[in-house]
């Protein structure tokens, strides 16, 4: 077959079969598709798209390239959650240990920070001696002794995807449904779980910027991922602004705990309990995603939840007295208060903005080469929430010394009015 031909069919508008995706993916894993011919076709996808069929079998192609890790020795249901990445999102630090607590089995390979979103291995990293390079006899044994186990997706789970993003981000192909759903989801089928709750995000902070659009993405991943065999629902959920008050890695770990000790923000507690009353509705934990919600509100009430969050750092080699004493997590050198110039409302926050300081601060990579762990930005406050003029919006947190720059830059990220509404973080539910 030509590769010449694949290519002219989609630039044509026409179908690809399975055999041609599958020869075209796997050929430029190994070399043998030029990166130019890969691009054109990308180009082609991002234009004329793909049908659900050939969605498919692009993702299927791409969670075989590599590694893909067997759960069938663990018994039941096993449950997986994504989230499209946000700033501030501790969800999956909650909902794993929560969800575990129930009884159902979590199987969570989890990413690194990208862009201006933070990534759940970086932030678990912070927690003196966590490991998340666990090898895949060490993430099943855990699964089938405590429950659940978080572990960083290595380079073996669906090489194809590094091949193909790294060239998607070079020719701006990035923004094709398509193309992201095969990208999500040959990483979670390569992770081996039997069902996902898919945490898509809207908004400022949010990779798809309007509702409309993030819906789309919803209901792609879903149905793609019911022709994969396997079940799916996915949450809609804001992030016009920060989830939480923390941004960065020790502070969202904190929060997180605090959210399981059955406190912390009213937003943070929503959206883990929303993630988490289907995480146990797909694992058949109960009959409905309402009976969901209240068992996991009663794991969270209970201490049981925290329990399992403490077995699972110390199973991971973490100090688990973190739970009892946060303070112990990496505290950094310097601390500067941002204050408000003006009385009013917080009327918007530039989240995206937000995001790529906290990563300016150390708190992602963004060119240096180590993370700062107790890097980040606590925000003091919110939309609609009343501010005066004097009062802190937000505290930076960095073991570099901060400067002015960096405080103008982030007062400027909270715009300041007359009055404004709060902001719901739930937006619905597809699947
Ligand atoms: N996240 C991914 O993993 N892939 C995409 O293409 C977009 C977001």
């Amino acid at each position: 077959m030509f590769v010449y031909e694949i290519i002219r069919k989609k630039l044509d508008g026409e179908r690809n079969s399975a055999e041609e995706i599958k020869e075209l993916v796997m050929g430029f894993v190994r070399g043998e598709v030029a990166p130019e011919q890969m691009a054109v076709w990308l180009a082609a996808v991002y234009i004329r798209g793909l049908s659900d069929e050939e969605t498919w079998w692009l993702t299927e192609t791409m969670a075989k390239s590599g590694r893909t890790v067997d759960l069938s020795s663990i018994e039941g249901i096993k449950v997986d959650k994504h989230s499209t990445g946000g700033v501030g999102d501790k969800v999956s630090i909650v909902v794993v240990p929560l969800v575990a607590a129930a009884g159902v089995s979590v199987a969570k390979l989890t990413g690194r920070a990208l862009g201006h979103t933070g990534g759940t291995a970086d932030k678990l990293e912070s927690i003196p001696g966590m490991r998340l390079n666990l090898s895949e006899e060490e993430f099943v044994a855990q699964i089938k002794r405590i429950g659940c186990a978080i572990a960083v997706a290595t380079e073996d789970i669906a090489p194809a995807d590094k091949k193909i993003y790294a060239l998607r981000d070079k020719t701006a192909t990035i923004a094709s449904i398509p193309l992201i759903v095969s990208s999500i989801l040959s990483k979670k089928l390569a992770g081996g779980a039997d069902a996902f709750v898919f945490d898509v995000k809207f908004g400022d902070g949010a990779f798809m910027r309007r509702l409309e659009d993030a819906k789309a993405l919803a209901e792609a991943l879903v149905r793609i991922a019911n022709l994969a065999g396997k079940k799916a629902v996915a949450v809609l959920s804001s992030m016009e602004q920060p989830l939480g008050r923390a941004i960065g890695n020790a502070v969202e770990v904190a929060e997180a705990i605090d959210v399981l000790k059955g406190n912390g923000p009213d937003d943070v507690r929503e959206l883990c309990l929303a993630v988490a009353a289907q995480m146990l509705w797909l694992g058949g934990a109960v009959t409905n995603p309402e009976e969901g919600r209240s068992k996991a509100m009663e794991l969270l009430q209970s201490g049981a939840a925290l329990e399992k969050f403490r077995q699972l750092v110390s199973t991971q080699g973490g100090d688990a007295s973190i739970v009892e004493d946060p303070t112990k997590l990496p505290q950094p050198s310097y601390r500067v208060e941002v204050q408000a110039k003006h009385s009013g409302s917080v009327v918007r926050i530039a989240t995206r903005r937000l995001g790529l300081i906290s990563g300016q601060l150390g708190a992602t990579r963004m060119g240096a080469e180590k993370i700062d762990p107790s890097a980040g930005i606590i925000v003091l406050k919110k939309v609609g929430e009343p501010v005066k003029s004097g009062e802190t919006l937000a505290i930076l947190q960095s073991n570099n010394p901060i400067g002015n720059t960096i405080v103008e830059e982030v007062r400027d990220c909270f715009v300041v009015g007359s009055s404004a509404e709060r902001l719901p973080i739930l937006a619905g539910f597809v699947g």
